[in-house]
């Protein structure tokens, strides 16, 4: 049998491999093997979520950031990003029209922005809580202390999600200025687990200096963190950032790990990204026929949309949530899946 999917099937059982046979998929896996391991990651899907999609209202509040990543559009160096803020009633008024689109979650997501204390964070997260008890909130924020999270815990917030970038540590002290670590990221991800988040890392396919054994580190740090989302995209230049002039990631690649993570982790939560859907208009799809369950559709004001660019050309910046909505359920309608308004929470 061919040595790919003997060790598909091999990871489809033990839900992990050594780090040479991961990567042997990663640089070998063709079009016929990938047919396979999605056809395999779809059936696992659906054994657990049936063929529902979630849906995630993502709510872009602040666009300031006191960090520099070099990949980012929003990083603090970026002057050609136009700054804005949410205040509390705009946030509030984007979860109304989303409650009555049927999101029963919603992201905060932003810079890393002290303009948002603690203590305004935990007043902002009551008072969605208090509003939609039937609705799950997801926080996207960045680096902060284990007093900070168990704050926002405390406060209501279901979720956190934190990407982790890349396990590497070499290379991401190449994606990122020297004051960030991968050991702090990893610090954040174990407490948020600890203190009882439904917790989400994941990483950007393609990045550059990335390798198949990164790809490979990436996929046994999941294995090792066992989280409950995993957030994996296609890196794409942003024209004002030191990674203007490189290559974005691959829709083939970005797919792979897709299959793979299901495969790994049989009920997680796994967006088909809108970084996912920029770099191919069938993006979004075909990550859900590789065993994604999750989408997150834009639910940020119009007028600041475009402000929000973490990358270039990212597309539903000039849509209405709703319109939003009705496209996405278009899309999912025609490869035979459904958006479901429900909480969508982890199933164990
Ligand atoms: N400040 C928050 C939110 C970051 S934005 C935090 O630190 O978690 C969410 C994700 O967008 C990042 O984690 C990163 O993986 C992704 N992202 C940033 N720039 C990108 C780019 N140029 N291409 C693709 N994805 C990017």
């Amino acid at each position: 049998m061919n040595r790919i999917i003997e060790l598909i099937n091999k990871l489809e059982k033990e839900h992990i491999l050594p780090k040479s046979e991961l990567a042997y998929i990663i640089e070998n896996h063709t079009p016929e093997t990938d047919e396979y391991l999605f056809e395999r990651a779809r059936r696992i899907r659906e054994a657990h979520y049936g063929k529902d999609v979630y849906i995630r209202g993502l709510i872009e509040f602040t666009n300031y950031c006191k960090n520099d990543c070099l990949y980012c559009g929003i990083r603090r160096s970026a002057k050609q990003a136009e700054r804005y803020r949410l205040t509390e009633e705009q946030i509030l008024s984007c979860c109304e029209s989303g409650y009555a689109l049927g999101f029963r979650t919603f992201v905060l997501q932003g810079g890393e922005d002290n303009f948002y204390t603690d203590e305004l964070m935990v007043k902002i997260i009551s008072e969605i809580k208090s509003r939609y008890t039937d609705c799950a909130l997801t926080l996207s924020i960045g680096e902060k202390s284990r007093e900070s999270y168990e704050a926002y815990f405390a406060a209501g917030a279901d979720r956190y999600l934190l990407r982790h970038e890349t396990a590497d540590s070499a290379h991401y002290s190449r994606l990122h200025p020297k004051n960030l670590s991968l050991e702090n990221r990893k610090r954040c991800l174990s407490d948020l687990k600890s203190i009882g988040f439904q917790t989400g890392c994941g990483f950007m396919v393609g990045s550059p200096y990335q390798t198949a054994e990164n790809l490979a580190e990436d996929l046994i740090y999941i294995h090792e963190l066992q989280p409950h989302m995993v957030g994996i995209g296609p890196f794409i230049p942003h024209h004002d950032t030191p990674f203007a002039d490189e290559k974005a990631g691959t829709l083939e690649m970005t797919l792979l790990m897709l299959g793979l993570v299901r495969l790994i982790l049989p009920n997680v939560l796994l967006p088909a990204t809108t970084a996912l859907g920029t770099i191919h208009p069938k993006g979004r799809e075909k990550g859900i026929l590789a065993g994604a369950n999750v989408v997150m559709p834009n639910l940020s004001p119009k007028d600041v949309r475009k402000k929000y660019l973490l990358y270039d050309n990212k597309i539903c910046t000039g849509d209405e949530a709703a319109e939003c909505i009705k496209c996405l359920g278009n899309r999912m309608n025609s490869i035979g899946y459904r958006l479901v308004t429900d909480r969508g929470d982890w199933k164990n």
